[in-house]
């Protein structure tokens, strides 16, 4: 089935200059890039895309993380593109992750491990209206 997710390359990511190979690797696995923006998170933005983390002890950090630097959120589409992206991003902990996987390659550690992937449809919905407007997006 096509779907929607959201990605974001993390402010790591961006530092590192990995847009375009976070990009070329969604495309070569048959995923196409339908909206994307480059902006930066505030401390109430980056607490309101995590809120579901709130009460976990990284939360601080991954807050601050977050708003570090400016990020690159992406709306992705394909068939089945939220388990897609997941596999390419790799495990959260990068020392987990399966090699060949964006994680593995490129991340320094379970916080700063340069990109986000949606992990289900509810929570994909949720994530691209957070970042994107109607008007942003191309109709389906
Ligand atoms: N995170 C962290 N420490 C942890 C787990 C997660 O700093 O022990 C950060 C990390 O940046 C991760 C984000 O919080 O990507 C969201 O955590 P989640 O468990 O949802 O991992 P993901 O879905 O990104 O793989
Ligand atoms: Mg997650």
């Amino acid at each position: 089935m096509s779907e929607r997710t959201l990605s974001i390359v993390k402010p790591d990511g961006v530092e590192k200059n990995l847009v375009g190979e976070v990009i070329r690797r969604f495309e070569k696995a048959g995923l196409r890039v339908v909206a994307l923006k480059m902006t930066r998170l505030d401390e109430r933005g980056a607490a309101g895309f995590y809120a579901v983390h709130r009460e976990r002890p990284f939360f601080g950090s991954l807050v601050a993380f977050m708003t570090s630097g400016p990020i690159v959120p992406m709306v992705i589409e394909g068939e089945g593109a939220i388990g897609k992206v997941r596999q390419l991003m790799g495990a959260t902990d990068p020392a987990k992750a399966e090699s060949g996987t964006l994680r593995r390659d490129f991340a320094d550690s379970v916080e700063r491990n340069i990109v986000h992937g949606s992990d289900g449809p509810d929570t994909a919905r949720f994530e691209i209206g957070y970042f994107f407007s109607a008007l942003e997006i191309p109709p389906r």
